[in-house]
């Protein structure tokens, strides 16, 4: 049996996975994320785990390791360069080729977190047996990657898939952390969800339960909605339409298969997803929007070790 590893570097912990050519996730563990020295702690300790499970797995050595693929908060460009990863504090780094050093030559690959986790979710996930997807994770932000024919966009300067900074509210004036305003994370991710629930109760003197909850959250206006608190589902209604409103213009860009759902949010189920299918009609197409599925993520966290290992696992491993 041959092996990939998926790895999942983020700014506190790094997921490490081993999967075999089958597809299968047959080992999988978590270790801090040390950072310092532009990244060299944090590849060093990748390496050292990576080196220790194949000597404790006694049926395994560093010839079946087909190679180690990595995700990483950042835009990565064509050839592997990093020009900074605030989240890890890494500047002007080739990541991919360090590891490989560190690891006698090995066969690496890198790519931005949220593009990894879409390659996941279409390999192994909500997308599995299609090779054009478009994955949205409505976390603390809203992260996005594009799959087109098996292949992440992540275009020539790394900026390829950042549904979450395209500007839904040209007018709006509170700014987001990229330093745009209007952008469809300031609206849709977690924090987004709350800030349009708030700015909802202070613009209407109408009853909801929202005003009861000390410390509001997405999962309260989610499920207040669900209960059918009229201005919890107006407001999540319209949380939802920006995404809808983008995921349209998705459809007209890159035509996917379908559109996946991640994230924290999407714990709120079909609810969510039908809400956004519902929404989405809305807008035309060329073709009609109910031909595009929404569907829920079904990876988790591990969506970016599966699309991790999927970066240097062989086509025709992966397609068995
Ligand atoms: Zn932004």
């Amino acid at each position: 049996m041959k092996y990939c590893a998926g790895v999942d570097i983020g700014g506190t912990t790094i997921k490490i996975g081993m999967i075999d050519s089958d597809g299968a996730l047959v080992a999988k563990w978590e270790i801090p994320t040390r950072k310092g020295e532009n990244g060299l702690l944090f590849m060093k300790d990748i390496a050292d785990e990576i080196k220790r499970f194949v000597e404790e797995k006694d049926d395994m050595t560093m010839e079946d390791l087909i190679g180690v693929g990595m995700g990483m908060p950042g835009p990565v460009l064509p050839d592997g360069y990093m020009e900074v990863c605030v989240n890890l504090d890494v500047h002007e780094l080739y990541p991919a080729r360090l590891l490989s050093e560190l690891l006698g030559g090995i066969k690496t690959a890198l790519a931005n977190d949220a593009n990894v986790a879409a390659l996941g979710e279409m390999w192994q996930g909500a997308g599995k047996g299609q090779d054009s997807i478009c994955m949205v994770t409505l976390g603390t932000g809203v992260g996005g990657g594009i799959v087109n024919e098996g292949r992440i966009v992540s275009g020539m300067h790394g900026a390829g898939g950042e549904i979450g900074h395209m500007c839904v509210e040209p007018g709006e004036t509170e700014v987001c952390n990229c330093g745009g305003h209007g952008c469809l994370e300031q609206y849709a991710s977690a924090t987004g969800i709350v800030r349009v629930a708030k700015r909802k109760l202070a613009s209407s003197d109408r009853p909801s339960r929202m005003r009861d909850v000390a410390d509001l959250s997405a999962k309260d206006v989610c499920d207040l909605a669900k209960e059918g608190d009229e201005l919890a589902l107006e407001s999540l209604r319209y949380s939802m339409d920006r995404l809808a409103f983008i995921l349209s213009h998705i459809a007209l860009a890159s035509d996917p298969q379908m559109f996946v759902i991640g994230g924290g949010v999407s714990k709120a189920g079909t609810f969510l997803t039908d809400m956004i299918s519902e929404e989405m009609k809305k807008y035309q197409g060329i073709v009609p929007m109910d031909r595009y599925d929404v569907a829920l993520a079904t990876l988790g966290n591990n969506a970016g070790i599966y699309g991790a290992a999927r970066l240097v696992m062989p086509e025709e491993a992966a397609e068995a």
